[in-house]
């Protein structure tokens, strides 16, 4: 037998569920990638800013390594977000970043706090990092449960939490007094921002609550922000963290160097010379939300949570969820489905284009119909 083998957690991975890549979809469902209706994954049906395709047309430096420390996006990002640009690390998508943070700070078997139903990549990330998760489950109507959350903290002396403010998948902002109890804990608490941007009162792109300024002030504040989903960027893959100061070193030290492409690194730069663009989309997206959750509630067999993010999740009754999934699917609706211990029968719908939450509609309606039928 050879010695050649892998590391033992490695032998039976749980892999994070992707969605569907567009191309394969449309070839799967014979439809015209056009014709098919996304709302699965969160992305910005309007795209990105006109100066982010001029820039990406214009690029010039395809041939030679980014900067490794990102320097014109982070001055840029300092300007947009009122946190020094010496507490700022772009990465290859936050994505990239939760895994920095872990491979940072766990030793094997070290504990993080999970407040599931969440975002996948917390627990994903922990475990491809030797760390163990516990989880914390969520209140029913999706808030946290700050008593079980303390008792967690004292029993398994957790290194890091992971907090979504608004949460994926159902939109709950928590209160600013849960925030800051949580932030009085003694471990790394990442606040990931991902969808600040369409909180109701966040203001112009979230600037009124993100707590991205705070971080340099505190000693166990992480903030993760992202152009995955406000400025349309998803497939360059860029995104951005606020770090303590006292971690910074250990983060230049760590990351891969050329972490941020070059056209990345363009796109982010262009979507921030457009930000008057680029928040007219997110109010339509935030004014299109409010219309799709009435809508919703008039579906008699799903029961939408309000949402202050891209997103509406619902709750499915008297059809099995999966079947919706499948029903919606062959009309080239596409939504995301969940089954989990944590949410059971549930459908998430991004927000669209007005005229793709009427497709949604109508063809909700059409299935409550025809179950209706004898
Ligand atoms: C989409 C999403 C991200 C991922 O951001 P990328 O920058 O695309 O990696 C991070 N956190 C949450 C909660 C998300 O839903």
């Amino acid at each position: 037998m050879s010695r050649v083998r892998l590391a033992p957690r490695f032998e039976n991975f749980p892999p994070y569920t992707p969605i569907e890549p567009f191309e394969v979809l449309s070839a799967r469902l014979g439809l015209p990638p056009e014709k098919i209706i996304k709302v699965d994954a969160n992305e910005n049906p309007y795209g990105p800013a006109p100066a982010v395709k001029e820039a990406l047309a214009n690029l010039r430096w395809a041939n030679i390594y980014p900067d490794p420390e990102s320097r014109a996006l982070r001055a840029a990002l300092s300007d947009f977000t009122g946190a020094p640009a010496e507490n700022l690390l772009p990465g290859a998508g936050a994505d990239e970043l939760i895994d920095l943070i872990l491979r940072l700070v766990l030793e094997p078997g070290d504990v993080v706090l999970n407040f599931p139903p969440t975002f996948g990549m917390y627990p994903f990330d922990t475990l491809l990092n030797a760390g163990q998760v516990i989880d914390v489950p969520r209140l029913p109507d999706f808030s946290l449960d700050l008593p079980a959350i303390r008792r967690a903290v004292e029993e398994h002396q957790p290194k890091a939490m992971f907090l979504t403010t608004p949460n994926n998948p159902d939109g709950h902002f928590p209160p600013a007094a849960v925030l800051d109890e949580l932030l009085e804990l003694p471990l790394l608490v990442v606040v990931d921002e991902a969808y600040i941007e369409f909180t109701r009162e966040g203001g112009r792109l979230g600037e009124n609550l993100s707590r991205i300024r705070s971080v340099p002030q505190r000693e166990n504040l992480i903030v993760l922000r992202t152009f995955s989903k406000w400025a349309g960027l998803a497939g360059l893959r860029v995104g951005y963290g606020a770090f303590p100061t006292w971690m910074m070193p250990a983060l230049w030290a760590a990351k891969q160097p050329y972490n941020v492409n070059v056209a990345a690194s363009e796109a982010a730069l262009a979507s921030l010379r457009s930000l008057d663009f680029l928040a007219a989309n997110v109010e339509r997206l935030k004014a299109e939300r409010e219309r799709l959750f009435g809508l919703l509630q008039s579906v008699p067999y799903l029961t939408p949570y309000p949402s202050q993010a891209n997103f509406i999740l619902c709750g499915v009754k008297q059809i099995p969820a999966s079947q919706l999934k499948a029903s919606l699917a062959a009309r080239g609706i596409l939504v995301r489905y969940y089954n989990t211990p944590y949410l059971r029968d549930m459908i998430r719908i991004s927000i669209g284009r007005p005229a793709e939450s009427d497709a949604v509609i109508a063809a909700l309606r059409e299935l409550a119909e025809e179950k209706s039928e004898p």
